[in-house]
């Protein structure tokens, strides 16, 4: 077996330089003061074995990961999401742009721009009995811990300066693509992003994308193969802001970012791997946690590619 606790202690140092560079997602302000010098890597094997550095006991709001779960509620028993309410192409624009959705009628490009996750949100209202305590029922159950939780400071900190999002969901509302009230899909949506996780518990929720959509401990399936590849194939080519064409380049993984610093990556098959890091490259990935990443496939020689 490949010596994975010596890779990542190796791209620890390497990484150093990094830390305490780029900026923190100061637009939300309860996350405007955390610390960009902080760094976690965790990697788990699909049998379990796991591998850390760093910051791994700390807990960082998950953000924009949180698209790839509300999606998995969404597309688990049909394909007619992604067919009629919601595109697959990356965007080209940053994450928040109001822009496209204009030209293209309200219709997102992807799942894991703002407008698309807020559609998704959107669906997912309208599946769930009770939202806000269904989806996270779904998120506790595949990471096998009932521990995991919103935080409520964080979601109404995003609220009271979401004037984007609210910008972005009304858009979609005037051409007919939100079913639900606008109020209701963006608190549902703010309170998704606010889950906080550590790298290990990522990888714990994440790793059904790593076994072709089974849970590896319990060995339920929580989506079909197809719907895994199809998940995995979108973070690959959106997953990753509207840099996703330079990562894909660097790391070779899919992999979905968010703005509270964390990337969760998957070799299928093999392992999940999560990195943090609070300081952001301009184009909002983690900027420590794509260059760990970029040398992880390097020294383990294990993209997909
Ligand atoms: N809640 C954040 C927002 O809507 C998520 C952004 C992100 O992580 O990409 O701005």
């Amino acid at each position: 077996m490949k010596d994975y606790q010596e890779i990542i202690n190796r791209i620890f140092e390497e990484i150093q330089p990094l830390l305490g560079k780029g900026n923190v997602a100061d637009y939300i302000p309860a996350l405007a003061k955390k610390d960009s010098s902080k760094f976690a890597m965790v990697v788990k094997l699909l049998d379990g074995k796991t591998f850390g550095i760093g910051d791994v006991d700390e807990y960082f709001s998950i953000q924009s990961i949180s698209k790839v779960l509300s999606l998995t509620t969404v597309i688990r028993d049909t394909d007619d999401f992604l067919k009629t309410r919601c595109g697959k192409e990356p965007s080209g624009t940053p994450f928040n742009s109001l822009i496209q959705l204009e030209y293209e009628n309200g219709i997102p490009r992807n799942p894991f721009i703002n407008s698309g996750a807020l559609v998704t949100t959107d669906q997912m209202y309208s599946n769930f009995d009770n939202p806000k305590r269904d989806f996270l029922k779904f998120v506790r159950t595949i990471s096998n811990n009932n521990e995991i939780d919103y935080n409520h400071k964080i979601s109404s900190s995003e609220a009271s300066v979401g004037f984007r999002n609210a910008s972005l969901v009304n858009l979609m509302k005037d051409y007919n693509n939100i079913d639900n009230p606008v109020d209701e899909v963006l608190k549902t949506y703010y309170n998704q992003c606010s889950i906080e996780m550590n790298c290990e518990l990522i990888c714990d929720t994440f790793e059904f994308l790593t076994n072709h959509g089974k849970n590896p401990k319990t060995g339920k399936r929580i989506i079909s193969i197809g719907r895994a590849k199809r998940i995995n194939a979108l973070m690959l080519t959106c997953g990753t802001y509207d840099a996703v064409g330079d990562v894909a380049y660097r790391v070779g993984l899919p992999a979905k970012s968010g703005v509270g610093g964390g990337i969760v990556a998957i070799v299928p098959g093999v392992l999940t791997v999560a990195v943090w890091s609070p300081g952001l490259d301009k184009k909002g990935n983690s900027l420590a946690g794509v260059k760990a990443l970029e040398l992880f496939t390097s020294y383990a020689e294990n993209s997909i590619f």
